[in-house]
């Protein structure tokens, strides 16, 4: 994977590609990251990369000359390159999202500043606009840092275990299992007793359980979108039944009726 950020602040991401497995996949060659910045395309003493907004308003526009020369000049370097637009508009970016992303050779992330970008620049040069959240911030920087972070991991080789990413919470479309580490007991609270049998066929059961029941109470959107499997509808039940149980025990005789039963 090659990326190139479009940017009138390249400095911001020297300390992202130096660091931990982004660091690690560029010092190794797996992946190459570099930024052009649209002030090297601008004709005036300021480089000026901004203007007021036609129609008058609040704010300032990033022009058009500049961004659509800093594109034009990554798109040389990199023919195949997608060009994608961070912007608060556009595809909500998702782990699929990521996914696929994740099998292009090239990606040209251009970001925007101030009110955003002139409008013709998307409509000549963008493959396509990615938001990373309902919220505006300042500038597309962070956003592409995310992307880029998204993408690096599932590109295969860069990660220790392949394995780690595949369990990770969405790509089943259910949120990951909870993780613990030493110490055994925490504060005074332990570690589920699974985890320590050495029965990995007991501990694979239980993360699938535990997977499915935080998605339950954490994301029921995400399970209303991709449905349960034959397995999960039986782990639903019997936690049904067990609740069932517990409530006709409340209804006994002697039972505590103030608990609502
Ligand atoms: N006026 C624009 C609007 O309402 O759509 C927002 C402009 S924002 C202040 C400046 C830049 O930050 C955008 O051009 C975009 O590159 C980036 N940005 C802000 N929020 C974003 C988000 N949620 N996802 C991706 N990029 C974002």
């Amino acid at each position: 994977m090659n990326y190139i950020v479009v940017t009138i602040f390249p400095e911001m991401f020297a300390p992202f590609w130096e660091h931990g497995i982004i660091g690690r996949a560029i010092a190794s060659g797996k992946i190459t990251a570099g930024a052009v910045n649209p002030r090297e395309f601008t004709n005036d003493r300021h480089r000026t990369t901004d203007d007021r907004p036609f129609g008058g308003g609040a704010g300032m526009v990033m022009k058009s000359g500049p961004l659509a020369g800093a594109v034009r000049s990554a798109r040389r370097r990199f023919p195949e390159a997608l060009t994608l637009l961070l912007t608060p508009q556009g595809r909500p970016f998702d782990q699929e999202t990521a996914l696929q992303l994740a099998g292009q050779n090239a990606l040209i992330l251009v970001c925007g500043r101030y009110e955003g970008v002139d409008e013709r620049v998307g409509d000549a040069l963008i493959d396509m606009e990615v938001s990373v959240g309902d919220y505006v911030l300042t500038g597309g920087e962070l956003p592409a840092m995310i992307l880029m972070d998204a993408v690096t991991r599932l590109i295969p080789g860069i990660l220790g275990g392949e394995a780690s990413a595949e369990k990770d919470s969405f790509s089943d479309g259910l949120l990951e299992h909870a993780q613990y580490t030493r110490p055994r007991v925490f504060e005074g609270r332990g570690a589920p007793e699974v985890l320590f049998s050495g029965n990995h066929k007991a501990i694979d059961d239980w993360r699938r359980e535990d997977a499915l029941i935080r998605t339950l109470l954490k994301r029921k959107d995400l399970l209303e979108k991709r449905g349960l499997r034959p397995e999960e509808r039986k782990i639903l039940k019997k936690w049904v039944r067990d609740i069932e149980r517990l409530l006709d025990a409340q209804s006994l005789p002697g039972a505590d009726p103030s608990s609502g039963a």
